[in-house]
Formats: C-alpha cells, sequence, structure tokens
C-alpha cells in the first residue's frame, strides 16, 4: 500500500510526500527522525513531522545560508555551525579552503543517519580534518566556549523540541559574545508568509545584541510558502551591504561553482519584499 507523509508544520495547510520507500524511522534520543525516498526529491528527511532536507533541493538553503555571510565577512577563518547535522552547511562551507569549522549538533543519530543516507550532503566533509564535530546542545556550547568565531551559521529546527533554545534572546547574546570584531551570526528563521511573528520575535530578541540587524531571503521550494527568511546580525554596519564589485572580486578569486548562489543573487537576496518589511518594527 502507498505510504503518505504529512508534513504537520502547519494546522489548516499541509505538504505531503509519497513515500515510495522508507529508508529509516525512529525515534531518537531527541526528536522522531524519519528518512524516505520520493520520486521527484530523491530522499527526503524530517524531524518531528517537519521537512528538513531534501536530496533535490538542498543546495538552494545550503548554498545561501553558508555562502552570504562568508563572502560579506571576505576574511573569514574560524566559523561555527549550529545544528546542520545532514552536513549540508558544512560541506559548503569547507569550500572555502582557508577556513575551519566547528560544528555542534545536539543528535548524534541525525549525523550517523545522514552519512548513511544522504552523502551527498556532507561529501565527505565529516572526515575533513578542518572540521571539528562536538555532539551538544548549541546553547550551552556558546555560553561556555572561549573560541572567537567570524561567522556563525544557526542551521537549526523550527522553535520547537530541541531547536527552541536557539531562538531566545539569551542564544544571541550569547552569539555575539563569541563572535570576532567584525562577525556575523545568521540563523534559520522560517517561511514569513505563515510564521511572520518568527521575523517579529527574533527582530524583537536579536536586535538589543548588535549593532545591526535584519534578513534576508531565500526560496526553497520545499519549504513551502514562499520565501524563507535568514536572519542576519552584526556589528559591522557595512557586511550586510557589501557593494556587488566586491563580492564579484571576492567570488571570481574563489572560482567556486554554485548553483544558487551569484554574487548579484546575493545583493538582491537583501531587498525585502514589502510584506516582509510590514513585519519589522523600524
Ligand atoms: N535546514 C533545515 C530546516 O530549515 O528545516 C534544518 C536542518 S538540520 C537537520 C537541523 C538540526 O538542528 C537538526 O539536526 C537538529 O538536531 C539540530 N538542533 C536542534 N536543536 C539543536 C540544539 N539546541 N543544539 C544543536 N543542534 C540542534
Amino acid at each position: 500500500m502507498t505510504r503518505w507523509v504529512g508534513e504537520t508544520l502547519y494546522e489548516a495547510y499541509q505538504q505531503r510526500f509519497k513515500a515510495d520507500k522508507i529508508l529509516f524511522e525512529e525515534k531518537t534520543e531527541h526528536q522522531d527522525l524519519i528518512i524516505f525516498e520520493n520520486e521527484s526529491f530523491g530522499r527526503v528527511m524530517a524531524l518531528d513531522g517537519v521537512i528538513q532536507t531534501t536530496d533535490r533541493d538542498e543546495f538552494i538553503y545550503h548554498e545561501m545560508i553558508s555562502h552570504v555571510p562568508i563572502m560579506a565577512h571576505g576574511q573569514a577563518e574560524n566559523v561555527l555551525i549550529i545544528g546542520g547535522g545532514d552536513g549540508g552547511v558544512l560541506r559548503e562551507v569547507l569550500r572555502h579552503e582557508n577556513l575551519r569549522c566547528t560544528m555542534v549538533e545536539i543528535d548524534a543519530s541525525v549525523v550517523d543517519m545522514s552519512k548513511k543516507y544522504f552523502p551527498d550532503h556532507s561529501d565527505g566533509a565529516f572526515d575533513n580534518p578542518r572540521c571539528n564535530l562536538v555532539i551538544a546542545d548549541g546553547l550551552k556550547f556558546v555560553k561556555e566556549t572561549q573560541e572567537r568565531f567570524d561567522v556563525i551559521i544557526v542551521d537549526s529546527t523550527d522553535p520547537i523540541g530541541p531547536g527552541e533554545v536557539l531562538f531566545t534572546s539569551e542564544f544571541y547574546a550569547d552569539c555575539q559574545k563569541c563572535l570576532s570584531k567584525d562577525g556575523i551570526l545568521v540563523t534559520q528563521n522560517g517561511v514569513p508568509f505563515f510564521q511572520g511573528e518568527e521575523v517579529t520575535v527574533t527582530q524583537a530578541r536579536m536586535s538589543p545584541h548588535f549593532v545591526d540587524m535584519s534578513f534576508y531571503v531565500v526560496a526553497v521550494p520545499t519549504y513551502i510558502g514562499g520565501f524563507m527568511t535568514l536572519a542576519w546580525a552584526s556589528n559591522n554596519q557595512q557586511a550586510r551591504k557589501q557593494p556587488i564589485e566586491v563580492i564579484e572580486a571576492r567570488f571570481n578569486a574563489l572560482g567556486l561553482d554554485t548553483q544558487y548562489y551569484t554574487p548579484a543573487v546575493h545583493v538582491g537576496a537583501f531587498a525585502l519584499p514589502r510584506y516582509i518589511q510590514k513585519l519589522l518594527k523600524s
């Protein structure tokens, strides 16, 4: 019998996938994890009923949450990823050969199962000597670490379950403390068409800790509802407003072969549609 896996994120509206084959389904120590195959999207992962990643469209989100802050910074050497257990962000970050990276993921099972069922997401990045994988709660890590990071990327689940702490004022304050002088924080911040309050609440909680705070957008097919917002915070006001010529020069020097990210997409992503602007307090 055909099994359909429905996303339970929204009460009155759902996407569902035909699961041609269930590859893994188990309650881990922290959340319900399911991995299955779908004809259109390839392998799909959901945690606690919420789609996390698919083989087919993962490049969009992973390129945009990684390359935008790294290229805007221009001299990043030390990157921190919080969450990101599938390894997609790690893969993109380590494509910058001058960088080293610490990744703090709470759920070892997500890492283990992603290595097994989504090998192209990490593409060997977990074995890279420039990667330091820590299995721990991201909130606890940023509170205790003495290290300083140039870029912090929060690739979290939604603010329910273990990801909830990664949307608190306390977490943003601790991130600010472990950023280097011109450091940049970016965080996964939901789909504002459905989760508008995440934009309003994040702005209220994050902006007191930084000189500059805003959002940029990316459209990921399986994060249904149009644009997703990624929150942006830094004490360097210029980082968000780098001219396209600067980003182009950095991008060309690296010779990255991307599938979504371009310098023009980078600059344009900070132009917020009016319905998103209206969620912000000036
Ligand atoms: N791109 C995805 C999205 O937007 O839906 C997120 C993918 S990634 C798999 C999310 C990861 O965040 C999960 O592996 C989860 O275990 C991890 N996570 C959730 N809460 C965390 C916490 N407090 N500390 C560290 N990692 C956490």
